[in-house]
């Protein structure tokens, strides 16, 4: 166990070759570019006048200053054409500060909207199975929750790698012009990066542990506001565990820094002795001599010497970590990249689908991915286009898995067809769109009442079928008593006015959603647990009423709903073990009869 651990952190640590390094950052860019065309021009753009502006205030003007007051101007000239450089200098602080504060917000917003809105769809797009395999699951999650931030970190490097050339090449021209030689104590520095090389190296080492100390950290931080673990966390010993695991993992990130910390400091020491002692001070010490021990150079000069060789020194040993960071950008990218570049197993054809037809199973099996056994077994039914065909069964007998292959949510050994042509011929959107399904763990969206009928934005003229769909679905009555009618928020999550629905009403309202539109087929996966027997079977009548032009699918464990069906399959283990009518399966007295019987016996003891 210990050692498998060991071996996930390891290939966790694994570094990424240079060239998907590169590929990474440009897939990042690219994204930036189509959410917000220009960014990385504007930026680089500003980084670049941002860092001459520096330049010229600093140490360019220092230096003409000095020269000048040691060159006998006068103050007014020195003191004219220092005011003169002001203007551009302080016109493009204003640009720059307009730039980051306001454009370059407005553009990371729209950005992250954009990266976001790709990374919703395809989540919403990408296969079911994908959501029960962990691995994947984890790599979405983390996938998404970095989509923003990555964009913003893949333009801080740019950003910052900008600035330092210009900044480095401007300075190190100036060490130039003033005395070539100078710039033998730049080369102290570049010597230096081997030190810096292992300082990132041991810096990311220690990033990749407490990265993942820190994604457990924010699983606990997480189970105590997300409304998922609300109950939980309320009733049982939870947030006690979860607090030890949080500072535990508290602990741990303590230990790493601990482990690194004597080597970093060891390796910093060494750096800043190379910059700041000998390259720092040895070109200080060369620029006195030739200031006043040979008057080559000038007092201004000096100081100048003084203040450019520490930019280059910072400039030559931070651009490894600008390097470093594109490296870091890159892992994090490798995520997304991979999210994104996901192909879809469950693929569309383009045969248009005939105007309707029946749905047949011939000889379906079907096995979840990693499960050792078949879920369903060799099934061979039909679903006719008008008919109301029951499914019942045990828990756990398949029911649920069955309609997911009808939905093609996943796909199976064995032939299904619709009008006599392969379902995955068809447009995946255009043939789940000839099902209305209500599932058992169907979903009340914050969002209004009408819009929860429809499933999608409210369009004109939609208010009628939106009244009508919750007359037929017995739901009137309750919408009716809300001051705002069918517009009443269903959460009080973003309206302190909104409502909440009991079990039974939010099950009516789910099931609206069949009553708004023209449907081929309905399934109903049992959203009418919460409802009582009579209540379900009059459901289903109703139901069974509005569906005279379409086919109906209805599972339910409760046998007194399947009476009105045309006809029923008994399913056990994943297999059919009994099809016929109500009339046909009693008479026929085997399983089905039995089940029946019992249930029939259980409600007329209560
Ligand atoms: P039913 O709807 O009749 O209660 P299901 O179709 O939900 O039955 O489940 C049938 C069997 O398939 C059960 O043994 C269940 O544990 C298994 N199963 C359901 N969903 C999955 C899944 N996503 N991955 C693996 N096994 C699953």
């Amino acid at each position: 166990m210990a050692r498998k651990k060991k071996a996930e952190n390891k290939s966790e640590k694994k570094k990424l070759p240079l060239k998907r390094v590169v590929q990474n950052n440009l897939f990042m860019l690219k994204l930036i570019h189509k959410g917000a065309p220009f960014t990385i021009l504007s930026m680089v753009l500003i980084s670049v006048l941002e860092a001459l502006t520096g330049f010229i205030s600093g140490s360019y003007m220092l230096r003409f200053a000095l020269n000048g007051i040691n060159e006998g101007k006068s103050f007014s000239e020195i003191a004219g054409v220092l005011a003169l450089s002001l203007i551009p200098i302080a016109v493009m602080m204003v640009v720059a500060r307009w730039y980051w504060c306001r454009s370059y917000r407005m553009r990371m917003t729209r950005i992250k909207q954009y990266i976001f809105s790709r990374a919703y769809k395809k989540a919403s797009e990408v296969d079911l199975s994908c959501y029960e395999n962990p691995k994947y699951y984890d790599d979405l999650a983390k996938a998404i929750e970095e989509c923003g931030n990555r964009a913003e970190a893949v333009n801080g490097s740019i950003e910052m790698l900008a600035y330092r050339i210009v900044n480095f090449s401007a300075n190190f021209a100036l060490l130039f012009a003033i005395d070539p030689l100078l710039l033998l104590f730049v080369l102290i520095p570049i010597a230096a990066v081997p030190i810096q090389k292992k300082i990132n190296k041991v810096g990311y080492d220690k990033n990749m542990e407490t990265t993942e100390e820190n994604r457990r950290k924010d699983y606990s931080r997480r189970t105590f506001y997300l409304a998922d673990y609300a109950k939980e966390m309320r009733l049982l010993d939870m947030p006690v565990f979860m607090l030890e695991r949080f500072r535990a993992s508290g602990e741990r990130v303590v230990g790493i820094i601990k482990k690194y910390g004597f080597k970093m400091a060891t390796l910093q020491y060494i750096m800043t002795e190379c910059n700041e002692v000998i390259a720092s001070l040895g070109a200080m010490a060369y620029a006195v001599w030739q200031t006043v021990g040979t008057g080559r150079m000038g007092f201004g000069d000096c100081l100048v010497v003084v203040n450019s060789i520490q930019n280059v020194a910072y400039s030559v040993t931070n651009s490894a970590d600008t390097f470093l960071r594109f490296h870091d950008n890159a892992l994090y990218i490798e995520n997304l990249r991979k999210f994104f570049e996901y192909e879809e197993k469950i693929k569309g054809g383009d045969k248009p689908l005939p105007e309707s037809g029946d749905i047949v199973l011939d000889g379906v099996s079907f096995k979840y991915d990693g499960a050792s056994d078949y879920t369903l077994k060799n099934l061979s039914m039909r679903f006719g286009k008008n008919e109301k065909i029951a499914i019942v069964g045990h828990n756990g007998a398949g029911k649920s898995t069955l309609v997911k292959l009808l939905l093609r949510l996943y796909d199976a050994e064995g032939s299904i067809t619709y009008g006599d042509e392969d379902i995955k011929d068809f447009d995946l959107t255009e043939y789940r769109d000839i099902f209305a399904s209500v599932m058992q763990d169907f979903h009340i969206f914050s969002l209004s009442a009408s819009e929860n009928v429809l499933l999608r934005p409210m369009r004109e003229g939609d208010e009628k079928t939106v009244a009508e769909a919750i007359e037929k679905s017995g739901l009137k009555e309750k919408i009716e008593s809300f001051p705002r009618g069918v517009d009443t928020m269903m959460t009080k999550e973003f309206d302190k006015d909104g409502e909440v629905l009991s079990g039974g009403q939010a099950q009516k309202l789910a099931i609206s959603y069949v009553y708004s539109r023209e449907n081929r087929f309905v399934i109903l996966d049992e959203p009418s647990s919460a409802l009582d027997p009579i209540a379900e079977y009059e459901m289903y009548e109703r139901m069974t009423e509005a569906c005279n032009d379409c086919g109906m699918i209805f599972i339910s464990h409760r046998l007194s709903s399947a009476v009105i069906a045309d006809r029923i399959y008994l399913m056990e283990n994943g297999e059919i073990i009994e099809t016929g009518t109500h009339a046909s399966l009693m008479e026929k007295n085997g399983r089905y009869a039995e089940m029946f019987r019992k249930q029939a016996q259980n409600y007329a003891e209560v």
